[in-house]
């Protein structure tokens, strides 16, 4: 099994239709060009030769430094991307001839083998990524977030403005107010 997220399919392209090779992801760090992305993954990927081109499925794991939509910590979360994508090789494994394909071939997300047959699969996880992250993500499910009076947080200590933020003391501050 390799390990790596750019595999040389050229085996698996001049192999029959059916054909699985197995690709170990653990360990495998994708630095995504956008630096705040950084993914050690692991995994297992299945590659199946298709009528097509190269099918990848699979469950994998990546991590990736998060920040919290309330408290701004930056924290390190874990989430499984469910990988299912056909890629299609931009030239014949056997002739070396380009192949083209209509419009209505490349459907949406569909990836490229590019000529040198490399499948690079750290597009397709980042994309996979994204579309899996949380729109508000939080630290933790009970996160208090910071005080929006001082901008303490909350998870970590109290502050003073906190019982005037709270309604349950409303009504003492009514009685102190007199
Ligand atoms: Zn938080
Ligand atoms: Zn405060």
């Amino acid at each position: 099994m390799e390990s790596d997220s750019q595999i040389n399919v050229s085996q698996l392209l001049k192999s029959s239709v059916g054909t699985v090779k197995q690709i170990l992801l653990s360990e495998s760090l994708f630095n995504l060009a956008d630096d705040e992305l950084v993914f050690p993954s692991s995994g297992t990927l299945q590659l199946t030769r298709t009528d097509r081109g190269i099918w990848v499925s699979g469950i994998i794991s990546v991590f990736a430094k998060n920040e919290c939509s309330r408290c701004l910590v930056h924290y390190n979360a874990s989430s499984k991307l469910e990988i299912d994508d056909e890629f299609l090789p931009s030239i014949d494994v056997k002739t070396g001839a380009k192949i083209r394909y209509s419009t209505d071939e490349l459907i949406p997300g569909t990836n490229s083998i590019d000529a040198q047959h490399i499948l690079d699969l750290s597009e397709t996880i980042r994309q996979y990524y994204l579309a899996n992250m949380s729109i508000a993500p939080l630290c933790r499910i009970n996160c208090k977030g910071l005080c929006t009076e001082c901008g303490v947080d909350l998870n970590e200590s109290n502050c003073s403005c906190e019982q005037y933020q709270d309604q349950r003391w409303a009504k003492l501050r009514e009685l102190l107010n007199k």
